[in-house]
């Protein structure tokens, strides 16, 4: 898919005041520095679509870009802010809970996951809200130029094992580097095919 426009419509706090529309919206959604600004940045050739991460004391919103003027990609709040209190994770939690429940155009989220790491308490619980909640969504595997690719390949492995414990069927996955653009086609070329269906 070829970008040829990307534009900002609306931040809002909350999924009803999201814009009216039948156009299939893509959220994006991960720990905080997983590098979800860079990514959306990256797909969409802009250097500075998304915002990076404003640290949570400010409101977190929900920002929707229009694409093409054919769809819709949403840059959701992060989760997983290492000083955050009860209060200010509860009403992440109400905001993005709502708006999975409530936006019907929803055609797919995509969950970033740092592919450094072993597997995350938080991004694992997430998972399982989203599968509880029969939300389609596609694993990325962030930042893989920052270390070898068998290095990446053998954490997916990790975090893929322990998926299998919880899910009979294994989410579809896919690796990006904001630096390389690895994963830029592919995400793209997964959107357009979901767009056709
Ligand atoms: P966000 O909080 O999820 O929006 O994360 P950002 O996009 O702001 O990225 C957090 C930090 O990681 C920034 O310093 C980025 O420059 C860096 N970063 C993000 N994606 C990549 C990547 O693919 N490769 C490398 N090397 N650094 C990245």
């Amino acid at each position: 898919m070829v970008i040829k426009e990307a534009k900002f419509v609306t931040s809002n706090t909350r999924a009803d005041l999201c814009p009216q529309t039948q156009l299939p919206e893509y959220a994006f959604i991960g720990r905080s520095n997983v590098g979800k600004s860079s990514l959306i940045n990256m797909l969409t050739n802009h250097l500075k679509l998304a915002k990076t991460s404003s640290f949570p004391g400010k409101t977190q919103l929900i920002n929707h870009f229009l694409i093409n003027g054919e769809w819709y990609l949403v840059d959701l709040p992060g989760y997983g802010w290492a000083k955050v209190s009860k209060d200010s994770r509860e009403q992440w939690r109400k905001m993005v809970q709502f708006y999975l429940k409530n936006r019907t155009n929803l055609a797919c989220v995509f969950v970033l996951v740092d592919s450094r790491l072993p597997p995350q308490k938080t991004d694992l619980e997430f998972i399982e809200l989203l599968g509880t909640m029969g939300v389609p969504f596609v694993l990325i595997f962030t930042k893989t130029d920052k270390q070898s690719g068998t290095k990446t390949d053998a954490n997916i492995a990790v975090f893929m094992k322990t998926l299998q414990e919880t899910w009979e069927e294994l989410p579809m996955y896919m690796k990006s580097s904001s630096t390389s653009k690895e994963g830029r086609e592919e995400i793209l070329n997964f959107i357009a095919s979901v767009n056709q269906r």
